[in-house]
């Protein structure tokens, strides 16, 4: 093993390299998930291509673990790790937006709230997820559920092109018409293949969107989440939207005496006609009354941010997932039993509808494995208090445990946690032995581990 001092790293990047000691060096190792204390050896923040080439091949001649850090959101953190060299890549930000040619390309370490501003100045938006904080590489490389996806897909499916830095650290294209299997790879085979410096998106017309949250009581819950399976199986592809459990938090239009109250929620986003919007949103209201409602149009990136405060960094994170091929009323009951029992406001349980445009995509068309799918399920426990640790981590395997029966063999990896790793083959699904095939042949020393890892 060559060791090389970081120095000599220093020498060979435009970024800056932070080491231990250093005075950035608490806030450069943090991630998002608070319950993540790693002392990395040394933190890139990558000014380019280039830097990720010097960055991955240091890890590689020096041995050590690279971690590789978009968004860094990961719930099991695997944008650090304890002497890893990382990546990391939140300057590579920028987004440039082609209006005629409906693409937009965005740096490696894009979040979606500066990716969807920077589209919506043309009125443009892509699938990206629900809240504006989250990197748009792990949601990306992992597929990318979120309000849109219904009407245009996957954030995989909308992908046309990635600048990708490979295992050797050379940097190559990767589209349908270049390198066409890595591409296949990247779109659902997460952080496995390499690290993209950019991703180059298609994009819609999407700007003023009619939506927003509506709470129901908890009585209500069987009828409301009943109403949705059906409603939701042929819905208009402009209605994007899922239901949640959620103790509702101390905003204006949540009826005092009831902050801290927990209920059922659907939260809707319409991309179509406002007037329309209202029509379909308002057969929810036929279901049960709202308690509390804030819907309205709205700037998609709105939307997009409207939760962002529930979720700030330094919660502590551990989540579950599902996917659902069928919503019985057995899986229902199951909701409803532990959604009602959410502990803290930050934790939720979102129900994601997996049809419209994600089912026009060939299963074997992507990575993706779990196209047939009609739900995916999120148990997502985030809670400030360390103390609070084992009451959170038991609600969130409890109702995993008692929705498992009802569910599909695998989740979706990217709400996946670090104990899910062994459950790889079942997470990537359908395409998990040809993505094992190509992880052979494009990482077969397994340097980007730090993932839901495909063994080579
Ligand atoms: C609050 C919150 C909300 C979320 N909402 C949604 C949602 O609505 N829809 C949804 O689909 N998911 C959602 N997720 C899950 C999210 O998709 C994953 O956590 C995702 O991995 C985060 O990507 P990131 O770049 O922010 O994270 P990071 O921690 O930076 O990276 C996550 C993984 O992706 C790899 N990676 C990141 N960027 C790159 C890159 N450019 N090249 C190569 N590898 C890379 C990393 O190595 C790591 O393995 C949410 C997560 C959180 C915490």
């Amino acid at each position: 093993m060559t060791t090389q001092l970081p120095g000599t790293l220093a020498d060979r990047v435009r970024g800056r390299v932070v080491r231990p000691g250093d005075d950035d060096y608490d806030e450069a190792r943090r991630v998002y998930n608070a319950m993540i204390d790693a002392r990395p050896h040394v933190v890139v923040r990558c000014a380019g291509p280039d830097d990720v080439a010097a960055a991955v091949r240091y890890a590689a001649e020096t041995g050590r673990a690279l971690a590789v850090r978009g968004g860094g959101h990961s719930v099991p953190g695997f944008g650090t790790a304890d002497d890893a060299v990382v990546a990391d890549l939140s300057l590579l930000q920028s987004v440039d937006v082609d209006p005629e040619a409906r693409t937009a390309r965005a740096g490696g370490g894009t979040t979606w709230g500066r990716f969807n501003d920077a589209t919506a100045a043309s009125g443009l938006a892509t699938t990206g997820g629900i809240i504006s904080t989250t990197g748009i590489g792990g949601l990306t490389l992992g597929g990318g559920i979120g309000y849109l996806c219904r009407g245009y897909g996957l954030s995989c499916d909308n992908l046309l092109a990635a600048e990708v830095v490979t295992a050797d650290g050379s940097v190559v294209t990767a589209s349908a018409e270049e390198e066409p299997d890595l591409f296949w790879a990247l779109r659902g085979g997460g952080g496995n293949f390499g690290v993209v410096t950019s991703f180059t998106y298609r994009v819609h017309p999407v700007g003023t969107i009619y939506g927003g949250p509506m709470f129901f009581e908890l009585a209500d819950a069987p009828a409301v989440l009943d109403f949705f399976r059906d409603f939701i199986a042929d819905a208009p592809r402009e209605y994007g939207g899922f239901p949640a459990f959620q103790i509702a938090p101390p905003l204006p239009f949540v009826p005092e005496d009831r902050v801290g109250d927990t209920f059922v929620a659907v939260v809707s986003c319409w991309s179509g006609s406002a007037a329309e919007g209202e029509r379909v949103v308002d057969r929810f209201r036929q279901v049960a009354r709202p308690v509390a409602e804030h819907v309205g149009p709205m700037p998609y990136p709105a939307l997009n941010s409207a939760f962002d405060p529930l979720v700030p960094p330094g919660l502590q994170h551990y989540w579950k997932a599902a996917f659902v091929t069928e919503l019985t009323d057995a899986a229902i009951a199951a909701h409803v039993e532990h959604g009602a029992r959410v502990p803290v406001v930050n934790s939720t349980m979102h129900l994601y509808p997996i049809n419209g445009a994600v089912h026009d995509v060939a299963s074997d068309a992507t990575a993706f494995g779990h196209r047939d799918a009609s739900f995916a399920a999120v148990i997502a426990g985030m809670w400030p208090d360390p103390g609070d640790n084992e009451a959170n981590v038991r609600w969130v395997r409890e109702y995993h445990a008692a929705i498992a029966p009802h569910s599909a063999p695998g989740g979706y990896t990217n709400f996946a946690s670090a104990d899910d790793a062994h459950k790889a083959a079942e997470n990537y699904g359908a395409n998990h032995e040809r993505l094992r095939e190509l992880k052979r042949r494009y990482d077969p020393g397994n340097l980007f581990h730090l993932n839901q890892n495909i063994r080579p």
